[in-house]
């Protein structure tokens, strides 16, 4: 029930319509009896320095946001998570208030500030690792675009041996290495590019101990693509996770399971990063179980 004190968080992006974390988020919050709302708003990209001085003015207690705004946006916030700052990308921010002055909320912002973090890579990393450790693993990802620079970073982050990137546009897989090694010189991962095709990726494979699959293959409405020719690139021993999740079986998913491997559904990072969000927002656990029936009902699956 929506009241005078009910406090608001939402996600910002354009388009917004198709977002599924307003389920998600409000369940959470139902179910632990908060005074919260999650709304969507749509925010065109000339607007988004307005929008976060307008949600400061506001008092809205945190943002996620959604394409194509995540690294636009970094530029209006007063501070950013280092982890951000690497990916450069905000997927999550986090209005902190002056709690000692009642009156700060209608303040025009002036005492509130405004922290970016980046929690698409917590939620592969920690779907992932629902299933296995990602500690000492040769870990292959194909793409390089915006959900691979989440996830490579905060991979390279978990304790790994090595990193494959394999992707169509060779100097894109090159350029996500160089930020990767540049910022985490210290941590002594091998890591290699490839270009994506069919023969170097089944390299790269059958000696890698989990496959993340970042490019938008076999995504409604093309659901028979597929980024391996068939089972036989794939083995047992593997962990293959397509972080597409419409639809929540993808081909990748189907193959992946002929071949006996381990299966990592997309909607788990989808999941996980909304989980995140939530206890940054709120500084308390994530009701996981009631969020994650609450994203399968909205998934329709
Ligand atoms: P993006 O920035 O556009 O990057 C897409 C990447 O996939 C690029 O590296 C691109 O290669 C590659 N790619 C696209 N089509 C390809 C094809 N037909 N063959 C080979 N490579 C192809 O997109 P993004 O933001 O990273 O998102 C990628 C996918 O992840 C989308 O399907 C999105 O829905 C999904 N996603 C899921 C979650 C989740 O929570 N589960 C979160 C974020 C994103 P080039 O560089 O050569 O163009």
């Amino acid at each position: 029930m929506v009241d005078g004190k009910t406090k608001i968080l939402g996600v910002i992006g354009d388009p917004i319509e198709h977002t599924f974390s307003p389920a998600m988020h409000n369940a959470g919050l139902n179910e632990l009896g908060l005074n919260y709302i999650y709304l969507p708003f749509h925010v065109k990209e000339e607007r988004l320095g307005e929008c976060i001085q307008g949600a400061k003015a506001m008092g809205i207690k945190g943002l996620n946001v959604t394409i194509p705004h995540k690294s636009n946006v970094i530029k209006h916030l007063d501070d950013i998570d280092s982890v951000a700052s690497m990916i450069g990308a905000v997927n999550t921010i986090q209005f902190i208030y002056d709690e000692d002055n009642e009156s700060s909320n209608q303040d025009n912002g002036i005492n509130v500030r405004t922290k970016g973090f980046n929690t698409d890579g917590y939620g592969c990393v920690r779907a992932i690792e629902e299933k296995t450790s990602i500690k000492d693993k040769k870990v292959s990802i194909t793409g390089a675009g915006g959900a691979a620079r989440a996830v490579a970073f905060q991979i390279a982050n978990s304790g790994i041996d090595e990193l494959s990137i394999l992707n169509r546009n060779l100097s894109k897989a090159q350029s996500l290495a160089n930020d990767l090694k540049i910022n985490l010189e210290s941590i002594g991962i091998d890591i290699s590019i490839n270009a994506y095709d069919l023969e170097e990726l089944k390299r790269e494979l059958s000696d890698s101990d989990i496959f993340i699959d970042t490019t938008p293959i076999g995504m409604y409405p093309n659901v028979d693509d597929k980024p391996v020719a068939s089972a036989d690139m794939l083995h047992e021993d593997l962990l293959v996770n397509d972080i597409v999740y419409t639809p929540m079986k993808t081909s990748l998913i189907r193959e992946a399971e002929l071949a006996n491997a381990e299966v990592v559904y997309g909607y788990k990072m989808l999941l996980y990063q909304g989980i995140r969000s939530f206890e940054i927002w709120l500084g308390r656990e994530a009701p996981a179980d009631v969020m994650e029936n609450a994203l399968l009902d909205v998934l329709g699956i």
